[in-house]
């Protein structure tokens, strides 16, 4: 593929040229007698049978089950340690130190702008619009994209506040971003948003991006298990930037078992539980003095105004609840996030939030 391909064009160039690593998994496939990993034969502790051999770099099988669930081609999917790897990974793909930006909607998911300045790159912000539920401003996105811009996260159902954005007005944005910049879309709550997902948009979006996670709507955010998706020629380069064996082997078998159709089905009641857990919640606590507003949420969370946030979040911790202080955040003053926990969790929250 040549740099005239419009994603390819805006990846670092040493990137591009780069040697990755590889690792004795990619070079021999099929073996009897397997000496040359330097591994142990056997592990020691006894019961743990698979556990002394290095993991495949990107599993098939797993590989295949994404492919089924996020109905897209295997080609298209890369495997990461939470999607806050396959953040990482875009961040130095694309973005050369001291030179290039990337854009983020705030108030928006922290990670984007750690990893930037991680891989000190710049962070061009351009707040979604309050008044309209936290929507995306379009026309100021495409605006603020300047050459240096190489990336464009957007956060859908956005964290901390909860909605989704204009499905249209992402896709338009991207469509006229073609060439210029990658549209990165952080699907990581879309389970609970019962919406279709960008994924389905790839085959005809060559700079779309969509992060999954099995962290939120499969319960795995222990195992730490990413996906991020987009074209055959962009995965293929974060492949050569992966660390050699990012799939360990514990994580490879619960991510099967939760991609089952047992698995599959449990996740689908989970998330259906916390849906209702979610529009229960917000009924409940706009009635309370100390709340002002609840926000609309698409997700597995709920974003709270309240007349002090400073008052609740001490109340609540000395009762050993934790919610999330958002007041910082831009435009969020009093503002705090509170997850959709068991019913039991998110009764105790509401008796203490009632009596600040
Ligand atoms: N994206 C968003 C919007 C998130 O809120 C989070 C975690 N809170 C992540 C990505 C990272 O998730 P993980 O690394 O567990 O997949």
């Amino acid at each position: 593929m040549s740099s005239a391909d419009p994603v390819l064009s805006l990846i670092r160039p040493e990137i591009l040229a780069l040697t990755p690593y590889s690792s004795a998994r990619k070079e021999a496939k099929t073996g009897r007698i397997w000496l040359d990993a330097n591994e142990n034969p056997q592990t020691p502790s006894a019961g743990r049978a698979l556990f002394n051999r290095y993991p495949e770099p990107q599993p098939p099988d797993l590989i295949a089950r994404l492919a089924g669930y996020y109905a897209t081609a295997p080609e298209k999917i890369l495997v990461t340690r939470g999607s806050d790897e396959g953040i990482d990974l875009l961040l130095r793909a694309f973005c050369r130190a001291g030179q290039d930006s990337i854009l983020i909607t705030p108030p928006t998911y922290g990670m984007y702008a750690v990893s930037a300045a991680i891989q000190n790159a710049g962070v061009v912000p351009v707040p979604l619009v309050a008044g309209k539920n936290f929507a995306l401003d379009p026309a100021a996105v495409l605006k603020a994209v300047t050459p240096a811009v190489k990336l464009v996260f957007l956060c859908s159902p956005n964290n901390p506040t909860g909605a989704l954005l204009d499905r249209a007005e992402v896709l338009r944005l991207t469509k006229s971003l073609l060439g210029r910049a990658v549209v990165v879309v952080d699907e990581a709550y879309l389970e609970f948003a019962g919406t279709r997902s960008l994924t389905a948009e790839l085959d005809t979006n060559p700079n779309l991006v969509v992060l999954r996670t099995l962290s939120k709507a499969f319960g795995l955010a222990g195992v730490r298990c990413g996906v991020t998706l987009g074209s055959p020629a962009l995965i293929g380069v974060l492949q050569k930037i992966i660390a050699p064996y990012p799939v360990p082997a514990p994580v490879l078998q619960a991510a099967l078992a939760a991609l089952t159709a047992e698995g599959l089905a449990a996740a689908r009641t989970s998330v259906q539980a916390l849906v209702a857990e979610r529009k229960r919640l917000a009924v409940a606590l706009a009635v309370l003095p100390v709340v002002r507003r609840v926000w609309p949420s698409d997700s597995n969370f709920l974003l709270i105004e309240v007349t002090d946030s400073t008052r609740v979040m001490s109340a609540t911790r000395a009762a050993g609840v934790v919610l999330r202080d958002r007041s910082r955040d831009h435009g969020l003053a009093n503002c705090v996030r509170m997850t959709m926990g068991a019913p039991e969790e998110n009764n105790a929250a509401l008796e203490v939030i009632a009596r600040v």
